[in-house]
């Protein structure tokens, strides 16, 4: 299944746990669960939803990728978001428990847009299987 993530900035994190949660069948004793965002120019993560950590992680993909000087910014100037998002990887795997995705206590899985504001899709793939304890 899929659901849309309506950004609000060029870089940000927008927190999905609860929509991937949504997402998983109730009745999937245990199993995976793969998030996937359908775009080159953002990510997912699975991270701790702190504030000051969220602006963190913004700060860092700035500062591993400058803003210009990439060939592809001739193309279409967003050579900067391609490359973010390359660091952040587009999914997040996570085993499930009792229909639910078996996150630690202060794991969140994250949306990293690198090129909004824009529309995003998420899919989510839960497949059975041996999951934890
Ligand atoms: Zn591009």
């Amino acid at each position: 299944m899929t659901f849309s993530v309506e950004t609000e900035s060029r870089l940000e994190t927008v927190d999905v746990t609860e929509r991937v949660a949504d997402a998983v069948p109730d009745d999937l004793a245990s199993g995976t669960c793969t998030a996937f965002v359908e775009h080159t120019t953002a990510g997912l993560v699975v991270q701790e939803n702190e504030p000051r950590l969220r602006g963190d992680l913004e700060s860092f993909l700035r500062e591993q990728v400058p803003d210009e000087g990439h060939a592809h910014d001739r193309i279409d100037d967003n050579a900067d978001a391609h490359l973010r998002a390359t660091l952040v990887g587009p999914s997040a795997a996570v085993p499930i428990r009792d229909g639910e995705p078996a996150l630690g206590t202060w794991q969140s899985i994250l949306l990293v847009e690198c090129d909004g504001p824009r529309t995003r899709t998420v899919s989510v793939t839960s497949v059975p299987g041996d999951g934890p304890d």
